[in-house]
């Protein structure tokens, strides 16, 4: 486990680039505003996943699938730095509403 956590004093408004390549990940100018590079792991937030690739989700101690059955007991952050994903940034931003955020995974 070698994750780092970085907070982004940024609006939930606003785009998030990829610090490797400058793609934004999170790009509000398109109609699907996901939009991972080949450097994101899963874009997440407190209430459920919006993309995670399939090497990044066999990292963690249970599927996205089995985190959406169980909502309402899974804490979203907890599941993600728990990952054996070797070497990994999560960015964290603030969702707009009050205590949750998003969480971007990139490839340190
Ligand atoms: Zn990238």
């Amino acid at each position: 486990m070698a994750y780092q956590l970085i907070q982004l004093s940024i609006q939930a408004t606003d785009n998030i680039n990829c610090p490797h390549c400058q793609q934004a990940v999170i790009n509000w100018s398109e109609e699907q505003y996901v939009q991972p590079c080949e450097h994101t792991l899963f874009i997440a937030m407190d209430i459920g996943f919006e993309y995670i690739t399939d090497e990044f989700e066999h990292t963690l101690r249970r599927t996205v699938d089995d985190m959406h059955a169980n909502d309402d007991q899974v804490v979203v952050i907890e599941e993600l730095t728990a990952s054996s994903y070797p070497d990994f940034v999560i960015y964290q931003s603030d969702l707009g509403v009050e205590g949750y955020s998003r969480y971007v995974g990139i490839t340190a």
